[in-house]
């Protein structure tokens, strides 16, 4: 008898989980990755900005996970869709979701349903050349873009709008979003946090790289700032970022014709405009401490932010899966420390915590789900495993891909890059299949 493990979705969470296990049970494990897409690497693929390779050099560690004897990627396969994790309850030993969190978190406020208005996971997906995105309609045509949240995501959605051609065109940003932004109208791009410097989660480097771009400058109000002496009681990586953010108020601006506009202590209450985005009316906050600590409240004073794009990145949840217990206040399924949902059933990565940390974050991750695993004394127990999912998909005329296949459409996408560019990003899955 074989151990069999399923875990669901191929991106770093899923990919660091099976790391762990093949470390755990070595041969004697069989571990299916499995994802919607015929493409693996979630988020390094269709999340990290596209100026930032060399982050995703990670996912040569992840394909040696994968080319491991007894591991396989079974592409093109939908939980919920193609199988229920009944049914992969039913075949595996035990089952681990590494689903991500792929869904916006709402910003509820009037006018969010304006055309115009989109969430980082869609704008994000959009230029990373996601198939659920590839399609969105970005229209670049008004001066002013709004960004709503004070993280990395933020900043990401800020470069990439900020940036020249030049600078996007050796990445692997997706041809349709380049093609969008050579076009651009937009101007001023405001990052829009709705509490101050000190509680903005940026980290340093991304901060820092808005001071260095080519045509675009960033601007903060010196008066946003606590005295400078208060920076002593931050952490030394956030005293770092909040260094850089002041450094920005010296900086002269040349010739540049873009602004990043810090607009710390503003909170979003509305979208306004004819039939589509317009304006972000936002409200002057201060601090007071709350129930979870240091929060925004509104002081009454509005402004108007002039903007046609209003990109929301507050934050993402996962998405449901029937049978699979489900918490909508947390956004994700509740677990205990360790990942555990139900028995022989666990989530890693952001299923497990929320849309937190970075890709690292993972490897520990995945490391505590098959600990717990070995506490909880998975087994061995002659359960069907791969060939009991081989078989069931053949009755359903489910076509999984597998990672040869997905080598395939990466040797596609690799002859098919711009002049200096890593990749041409496939972004229709029937193309994706056909190559598979
Ligand atoms: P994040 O760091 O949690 O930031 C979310 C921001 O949204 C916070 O500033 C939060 O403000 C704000 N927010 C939440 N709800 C809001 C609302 N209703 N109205 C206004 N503002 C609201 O999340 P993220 O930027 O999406 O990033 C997710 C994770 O990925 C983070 O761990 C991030 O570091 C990581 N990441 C890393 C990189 C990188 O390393 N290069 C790149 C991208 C993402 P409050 O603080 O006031 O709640």
């Amino acid at each position: 008898m074989t151990l069999s493990i399923a875990i669901v979705g191929a991106g770093p969470a899923g990919y660091y989980t099976a790391e762990a296990a093949q470390k755990q049970w070595g041969d004697a494990v069989r571990i299916d990755i499995i994802d919607r897409l015929p493409t693996p690497y979630g988020l390094i693929r269709a999340g990290v900005a596209p100026d930032h390779q060399s982050i995703k050099a990670v996912t040569k560690r992840y394909e040696a996970t994968n080319l491991a004897p007894g591991t396989r990627l079974v592409g093109n396969v939908m939980l919920g869709r193609d199988v229920s994790v009944e049914e992969l309850l039913g075949l595996y030993d035990a089952v681990v979701l590494s689903v991500g969190a792929p869904l916006d978190k709402p910003i509820g406020i009037p006018g969010d349903d304006l055309p115009g208005v989109v969430g980082s996971a869609a704008f994000v997906g959009w230029y990373n050349g996601h198939p659920d995105h590839a399609g969105l309609n970005v229209d670049l045509s008004h001066h002013g873009a709004a960004i709503i949240g004070n993280g990395n995501v933020a900043i990401d959605c800020a470069r990439v709008l900020a940036k020249t051609v030049d600078e996007l065109s050796q990445t692997d940003i997706a041809d349709h979003a380049l093609k969008t932004l050579a076009e651009s109208s937009v101007r001023d791009v405001h990052i829009i946090g709705r509490r101050g410097p000190h509680q903005a989660s940026f980290t340093t480097k991304e901060a820092g790289e808005l001071g260095h771009l080519v045509r675009a400058h960033p601007v903060v109000r010196p008066g946003d700032f606590p005295p400078e002496a208060e920076d002593a009681a931050l952490d030394p990586g956030q005293r770092k970022m909040v260094t850089h953010l002041r450094g920005f108020a010296g900086l002269p601006r040349g010739d540049k014709p873009v602004t990043i506009n810090f607009e710390f202590f503003r909170r979003p209450v509305a979208v306004e405009g004819h039939g589509k985005a317009e304006r972000l009316i936002v409200e002057t906050t201060r601090l007071e401490n709350g129930p979870n600590g240091l929060g925004a409240v509104g002081t009454g004073e509005l402004h108007a932010i002039p903007c046609g794009l209003v990109i929301a990145c507050i934050g993402y949840r996962t998405a449901e899966i029937p049978g699979v217990n489900w918490s909508d206040k947390l956004g994700r399924f509740p677990t205990d420390d360790a990942g555990r949902i139900a028995p022989a059933l666990y989530a890693s990565g952001w299923a497990r915590r929320g849309p937190s940390g970075t890709i690292g974050t993972n490897r520990p991750d995945g490391f505590s789900v098959v600990a717990a695993m070995v506490e909880d004394g998975i087994a061995a127990s002659g359960k069907a495993g791969p060939a009991g999912l081989d078989a069931l998909l053949a009755t359903r005329g489910v076509k999984a891909t597998d990672f040869a296949g997905w080598q395939r459409i990466e040797a596609a996408e690799v002859a098919g890059a711009r002049a200096g560019a890593p990749r041409e990003k496939i972004v229709d899955v029937a193309r994706m299949l056909a190559l598979a």
